[in-house]
């Protein structure tokens, strides 16, 4: 082999020089601009060519809110609010991210179960929209409602009664701590009829991290249907159905992006419908991972090679701590390799098979298992790509108690 197995390279970002080019400036100059690693480099510019390409794709009337917890790096936040429609958050840090932003409160909502009296009473004195995860939450925030005088917004979250198959987490279907079970909705609309709450509509989500383009537009034609059967109980006509995130990104050797062609297609039939059906509704698509995982990047610096019985060894100053996806996840799953490169050589002269962990006193400190890369030197810059979600923040920077990385938006 003369140069290195292709998935080994699967960036969306250009390379000059043998060298990764982060936000039109070389990863080596990035490195100085950023003055340390371990970091994370997140490209404005990618991120708003993904909003762009979804637009081209999507019907006019779909509505693209920003799913907060893919990722929540307040700068970040403030760029894609000024790019989409809405923001979703699922904690009241996320809220007051999402509220710093350009987007007008009524357009955030307020997922995640278990919300508490004071978080529901930020809420509705902010104008955000709740999205009631059950029954008991409905009458905390009419409560909340009644002490402050000001009718909440709501929404309700519903456990469909079908799953978006072969996505890499279920969020709905079945038995699910998530929203209030399909069946169970009419009787609380009933409920909510005489409580004084500002009723929008229903929020339905059923899975996350699907690249299986079928089962998407599957799972959305079953949403607006559900939603349309559901409507039929509500105590005024449906303003607003959010069918959820859950598009997936390519991260390991053999898997394709969604067809987008296809699922706005699917989506302009299914605004059609929704256009009789439920009329006066906006439909919003709340995607996290989507919009922002292929723009980010994580970057860490080869500290030392080290054989051990024949194998190579990359000890970094990053790790598992930072970056617990590229490190499978505590073991839980059969680990696969994120793409990883070495940022300043990306093919090199010479290429290797390698495994690159951190500092971590723990063998689940790994971010490439024997992967073949370019043959790196202490100094050199490993990049794990596809960084941009679910990185930072769903890592445990505790483990270890190492520093945690520098975050920057280019
Ligand atoms: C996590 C989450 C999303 C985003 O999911 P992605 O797979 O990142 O698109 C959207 N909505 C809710 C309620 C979520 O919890």
């Amino acid at each position: 082999m003369t140069s290195l197995p292709e998935h080994t390279a699967l960036t969306q970002f250009p390379v000059q020089d043998d060298c990764l080019q982060i936000g039109g400036m070389p990863l080596t100059q990035l490195v100085e601009r950023v003055g340390t690693t371990p970091f994370y480099a997140y490209d404005r510019q990618k991120i708003s060519e993904r909003i762009a390409l979804l637009r081209r794709h999507l019907p006019r009337e779909i509505r693209l809110h920003y799913a907060v917890k893919a990722n929540p790096m307040p700068a970040l936040v403030q760029h894609v609010a000024q790019l989409t429609d809405g923001m979703d958050v699922a904690s009241l840090g996320e809220l007051q991210v999402a509220l710093d932003t350009v987007a007008a409160p009524d357009s955030i909502s307020f997922a995640g179960p278990g919300k508490k009296p004071h978080e529901l009473r930020c809420a509705i004195a902010s104008g955000a929209i709740i999205n009631l995860e059950s029954r008991h939450e409905m009458e905390l925030a009419a409560q909340q409602g009644e002490s402050l005088g000001i009718t909440p917004k709501v929404a309700v979250r519903v456990n469909p009664d079908f799953e978006l198959k072969s996505s890499g987490m279920k969020m709905g279907g079945g038995a699910k701590p998530f929203g209030v079970d399909a069946e169970a909705v009419p009787e609380m609309l009933q409920r909510l009829k005489s409580l004084s709450l500002d009723f929008y509509g229903f929020h339905i989500f059923a899975g996350s991290q699907s690249l299986n383009t079928a089962a998407i537009c599957e799972a959305h034609r079953e949403t607006v249907q559900l939603a349309a059967r559901l409507a039929c109980d509500a105590p005024s006509p449906i303003r607003l159905l959010n069918i959820g995130g859950g598009l997936g990104v390519p991260y390991f050797p053999g898997e394709r992006a969604v067809d987008l062609v296809a699922i706005g297609e699917n989506l302009h039939t299914i605004a059609e419908q929704s256009r009789q059906q439920l009329p006066g509704a906006s439909i919003a698509l709340e995607l996290g991972r989507y919009l922002v995982a292929e723009a980010g990047i994580y970057v860490c610096r080869v500290l030392e090679r080290k054989v051990s019985r024949g194998q190579m060894f990359l000890i970094t100053d990053g790790g598992m701590h930072h970056h617990l996806a590229a490190s499978g996840n505590l073991g839980q799953v059969i680990r696969k390799n994120y793409p990883v490169v070495i940022g300043n050589k990306v093919q090199g002269r010479e290429w290797e098979i390698a495994s690159v962990v951190g500092p971590l006193c723990t063998p689940l400190d790994i971010l490439a298992d024997q992967l073949p890369m370019a043959k790196a030197e202490a100094g050199d810059l490993v990049v794990v790509l596809q960084s941009g979600a679910y990185g930072l923040t769903a890592s445990p920077t505790a483990f270890l108690s190492h520093p945690a990385p520098v975050e920057i938006l280019i």
